[in-house]
């Protein structure tokens, strides 16, 4: 015999399989969700489908987006000549909330990780070295202290070195095995200040 209706065990099943959510947590959601009035429900789902539907790649540095081109990227006051390499959006938010880097971003969406067959082809690294061909005079790795991030730094740095752009990796400063999003602002500026060359 089935404990709840199928509808919510399908509802359970779709939240628990959503990152961060467990088997209680989902439980407890479902429960709520179906509490609702359903014209929350629905403004919940058609969020849901709308920022699937519109948000994209910015085509230069891939953060996600509602237009073709992030405001980073459009900004001409920005120093269009120092890229710093971080592994997701999140991490290009938390730098943007400290207010003062100056250069643009090129986001990841990874990184390398043999251990869950995620390998350079996986991530946007063919983009990052297309960006490469314009005028760049620094390739700021801020990738996480994690081992997948310090992998994906020194195949970056390894992939850059021959074309004599400078590339530096951020200050450990930033905790093993920390998520950048984490980490309060002076920790990341501190990180950033402190970058040595690779
Ligand atoms: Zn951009």
């Amino acid at each position: 015999m089935e404990m709840y209706s199928s509808h919510i065990n399908k509802l359970i099943e779709e939240l628990a399989a959503l990152p961060g959510i467990g088997n209680k947590s989902a439980q407890r959601l479902a429960f709520h969700l179906i509490n609702l009035p359903q014209e929350k429900v629905k403004r919940l789902a058609d969020t849901m489908v709308e920022a699937k539907a519109n948000v994209r790649y910015c085509k230069e540095c891939y953060t996600l987006t509602d237009r073709e081109i992030c405001p980073v990227c459009a900004n001409q006051n920005r120093n269009h000549r120092v890229i710093m390499v971080v592994e997701n959006t999140r991490d290009l938010a938390a730098y943007e909330k400290t207010g003062r880097y100056e250069g643009v971003y090129h986001v990841l969406h990874g990184a390398i990780s043999p251990m869950l067959g995620i390998g350079p082809g996986e991530i946007k690294l063919k983009e990052l070295i297309a960006r490469l061909k314009d005028d760049v005079d620094e390739v700021i790795i801020a990738t996480n202290s994690s081992l997948e991030g310090e992998t994906t730094a020194m195949y970056i740095s390894k992939m850059i070195k021959p074309t004599g752009i400078k590339v530096t990796r951020i200050a450990s400063g930033v905790p093993v095995g920390g998520d950048l999003e984490y980490i309060d602002e002076v920790t990341l500026l501190r990180a950033l200040e402190g970058r040595v060359e690779m």
